[in-house]
């Protein structure tokens, strides 16, 4: 089993740095089966999300662009080594639960890695030029910043451990289907602010990723919106 680990994928977000820093620390055995990359050294470099573009949204793009660039580096590194598997490593500013994301459900190795994880919370996202709609094989983890303590990186080398141990944690699973954008001129100011993540609001739906000051954003929409929750048995 081979797993590729994916860090900084947006540069200011450092839960895949922290996880190998601590592997390294431990001196620990799981790093045999772990191969690192930053996704985005650049903009890691600048603290920043990106220099040009998003990452998370070149890798279908075409152009010039730095990121656009890395992502076709990164695509052809994963072609390559064929790792089994490939984490893409996300913190986010809005209040949320610890989440994975997928693109889908298809291919035994991504259950397999679902049932390894003690997080039982997943999102299955639309492609929107992201690493999670190149591969088959990736999955994205999402944890709040305020959560990426030594324990949660201890528990995620967990995972990291049931899964080439090929052992189960959780198979029981919150599955959320991600439906589209919630946009600001569909919903009001008032209404924005009662919007708690990852749960069913009056309006019909579960919001996702909604906060983080998205109004102040240069964006026409406040986050997304996925399906009731389905319990599922991956
Ligand atoms: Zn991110």
């Amino acid at each position: 089993m081979k797993i590729l680990l994916i860090a900084a994928t947006h540069g200011n977000e450092l839960l895949g740095i922290k996880l190998y820093e601590r592997l390294l620390k431990k001196r620990s055995p799981l790093l045999e089966k772990i191969d690192f990359v930053i996704g985005n050294p650049k903009a890691y470099a600048k603290k920043l999300r990106y220099t040009d573009k998003d990452l998370n949204r070149s890798y279908e793009a075409s152009g010039t662009e730095y990121e656009v660039l890395r992502a076709r580096e990164i695509k052809e590194y994963i072609r390559i080594t064929s790792p089994d598997i490939v984490l893409d490593m996300h913190t986010t500013n809005c209040v949320q639960p610890n989440c994975l994301i997928v693109h889908n459900l298809d291919g035994d190795i991504k259950k397999k890695f679902l049932r390894a994880s003690h997080i039982d919370t997943v999102l299955q996202v639309q492609a929107m030029g992201d690493i999670v709609g190149v591969g088959d094989n990736v999955i994205g983890y999402e944890v709040p910043n305020n959560a990426v303590t030594p324990m949660l990186l201890d528990a995620i080398a967990q995972d990291l451990q049931n899964f080439v141990s090929h052992r189960e944690s959780h198979p029981d699973k919150k599955f959320y289907r991600m439906l589209g954008k919630i946009y600001k001129q569909d919903v009001s100011q008032q209404r924005a602010k009662s919007f708690v993540n990852f749960q069913k609001h009056d309006l019909g739906f579960v919001p996702i990723m909604t906060g983080n000051n998205s109004y102040k954003k240069q964006t026409d929409y406040l986050g997304f919106k996925a399906s009731e929750t389905e319990e599922i048995k991956v």
